[in-house]
């Protein structure tokens, strides 16, 4: 007994006593659409395809009535083109790629030029939208070295043009609120960083995580005719008014709710509040990636049950985003349709 007062956190695995119901939910009430998922080669360590077997794939996706998933790994060029033919065109209806752009080249003379005509080519080849990652913000920087932030105005015939151009911006500014906070003790995804040092963006010369945010408003504010979709809740999931005041203030901003159901379910009160105030803002995602069995179940799961007190990631021994369990969101029929499927149908057309 003496001996477990050295215990270290990193081995206390309490269990829990409370008797609960653990739902099992294989298939969602209605059908829906992935609309954040990863299904290219620029993610994976050896440069394969995220889904070796696209057979298999679309038997999962059967399986767990996913009727299509948005796959966001379409790059540019020959990439996009190979992503086009291995998913959207060999499988109609079931995949929708995303383009991506090059923002090194931001740092030539005339790189918004090309920017802008990558977009226009890669909406020609077949691309259904524009995905913008975290590095926008917190990697590229412009011709004078400095680091281009979304908002910033030498980016607007960009965001001009995706309006013009129609398809939706997927985008992801910045990263979880504590990536951004010190390292120490009071760290809540402390055991995270410590794993993962690289995605700890406290430090000096990058901009602070209530900067991204503004930029984030900024580009949207800026940009009324362009779509936009805030990946991971608004990319601000810790701060649910926050992303309830955005989708009150911009008709044209809305988001998923991918990677972020520990986030969510840590307060199921105030995430179901704002699913039903913007119940035709809010995407189904998963980012889940490659797919597992489980991917799916543990979402419908949250979205459709009114389970208590469970682990957001069953598969880890110890919660891999923060130490805590999750309660589900018990959403009624008429917002889950629109959430799993509705939405996304809509904004891909
Ligand atoms: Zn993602």
């Amino acid at each position: 007994m003496s001996d477990l007062r050295e215990l270290r956190l990193a081995d206390y695995i309490p269990r829990p006593s409370v008797e609960l119901p653990g739902s099992r939910v294989p298939r969602p009430r209605f059908r829906c659409v992935d609309a954040h998922n990863h299904l290219g080669r620029w993610l994976t360590e050896d440069g394969g395809w995220m889904a070796p077997e696209v057979g298999l794939l679309i038997a999962l996706m059967d399986e767990h009535h996913v009727d299509a998933i948005v796959n966001l790994d379409g790059m540019w060029g020959e990439e996009l083109s190979a992503n086009l033919d291995r998913y959207d065109r060999a499988h109609p209806g079931r995949f929708r790629t995303f383009c991506q752009l090059d923002w090194n080249l931001l740092r030539e003379h005339d790189g918004i030029e090309h920017l802008v005509s990558s977009l226009a080519n890669s909406r020609t080849l077949g691309a259904r939208g524009l995905k913008v990652w975290k590095t926008l913000g917190l990697h590229y920087t412009g011709p004078d070295g400095r680091l281009v932030l979304p908002d910033d105005p030498m980016l607007a015939p960009v965001f001009d043009a995706a309006g013009d151009l129609g398809p939706p911006v997927l985008i992801h500014t910045a990263d979880p609120v504590a990536f951004f906070a010190p390292v120490d003790r009071h760290n809540e995804r402390l055991e995270e960083l410590l794993a993962n040092p690289g995605w700890h963006f406290g430090r000096p010369g990058l901009p602070t995580f209530a900067r991204l945010m503004d930029a984030l408003e900024g580009l949207v504010t800026a940009h009324p005719r362009t779509t936009f979709i805030g990946a991971h809740v608004g990319c601000y999931a810790e701060d649910l008014r926050w992303v309830s005041r955005m989708l009150d203030e911009h008709p044209n901003f809305h988001i998923d709710i991918a990677g972020r159901i520990a986030e969510l379910g840590r307060r199921p009160r105030a995430a179901r509040a704002l699913l039903l105030r913007h119940p035709d803002r809010v995407l189904f995602g998963t980012d889940a990636f490659p797919l597992s069995a489980s991917s799916y179940p543990a979402h419908f799961r949250f979205l459709e049950t009114a389970d208590e007190h469970f682990p957001y990631s069953p598969e880890e021994e110890v919660p891999p985003q923060g130490r805590w369990t999750v309660s589900a969101l018990d959403l009624p029929a008429d917002v889950l349709e629109m959430v799993y499927a509705g939405n996304a149908l809509r904004l891909l057309q």
